[in-house]
């Protein structure tokens, strides 16, 4: 199952176009994309009885799949090979920050650079489906509704700056968390545990690793924050980015304005990020 965000209104993506999410229900389930992971076995229900077509798809009517969570949890230093080229040792339990929600953005995001040192991270983002508190290792996978394509971008001077390194407002600034173009249930994946995930800048490919080589995969990551507090429906986790970041780079690299970045998972899908100046009277 695909669950998408289409204009505002949750939608399933099938192989005929889109399926309205409340309209197909009969107004049972919510029109609101991000209510709809509340209503999960309700949702699975609706989608296993194949409902007909409400329209065709359009790609450029997709916004960020899951628009509003509760909690966004990011995890840094979830690849071994990332945690190298950063000079950080690897982790014994999940470095863990926020992206405010208000970052979150959708699949074809313009994005504006507040300054000169925005960096690039594909990342696998899981989405819940199910309040996960005290979860035992084992048992991750099913309180996921499904996963989806993700970019951490990072302005690499607020992150690290000290004495105290802000890695959540770095992570924050509008538009700092590209996501989509969908929700892809783990059924439809081969091994949702072993994804090829890539990013390109402006046609260079920069990253390219496995979910396979996470530290903490999916299972582990439900584990270790379930010990600490609940994970609710609709919340997501950003799992990490592998090696191939601009600001560790010998110069460091990072985004300038007209470049796109392009970033893929295998079997859900890419999404496109277009980086502009930062305009002096851009909205508040
Ligand atoms: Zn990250």
């Amino acid at each position: 199952m695909r669950v998408a965000n289409a204009d505002g209104r949750a939608v399933l993506i099938t192989g005929e176009g889109i399926v309205d999410i409340a309209a197909a229900s009969g107004g049972l389930l919510p029109a609101n994309p991000q209510l709809v992971y509340g209503r999960w076995d309700k949702l699975r229900a609706l989608a296993d009885r194949a409902p007909a077509a409400t329209g065709p798809l359009d790609v450029t009517a997709l916004r960020a799949p899951v628009p509003a969570p509760r909690q966004v949890f990011a995890i840094g230093m979830n690849y071994a090979a990332h945690a190298a080229e950063a000079g950080v040792e690897e982790p014994t339990f999940p470095p863990t920050f926020t992206k405010f929600p208000p970052c979150l953005t959708g699949p074809e995001a313009t994005v504006a650079l507040p300054s000169e040192f925005v960096d690039w991270e594909v990342e696998l983002v899981v989405v819940i489906a199910h309040r996960a508190y005290e979860v035992p290792e084992g048992h991750g996978w099913s309180y996921v509704a499904g996963v989806t394509v993700g970019q951490d971008l990072s302005e690499r001077i607020v992150q690290t700056r000290p004495p105290a390194p802000q890695f959540s407002l770095g992570k924050s600034f509008p538009g700092f968390g590209p996501t989509g173009p969908w929700v892809v249930t783990s059924d439809e994946l081969d091994d949702p545990d072993d994804l090829a995930l890539s990013c390109a800048v402006n046609g260079e490919e920069v990253q390219k690793s496995r979910t396979s080589d996470l530290i903490f995969g999916v299972d582990a990551l439900i584990n270790r924050l379930s010990s600490i507090t609940p994970l609710l429906p609709g919340d997501l986790i950003f799992t990490g980015t592998p090696s191939g970041v601009g600001g560790t780079r010998t110069p460091p690299r990072f985004l300038a304005p007209g470049d796109e970045l392009v970033s893929t998972i295998e079997g859900i899908g890419t999404i496109h990020t277009h980086l502009v100046a930062r305009s002096k009277n851009h909205d508040r």
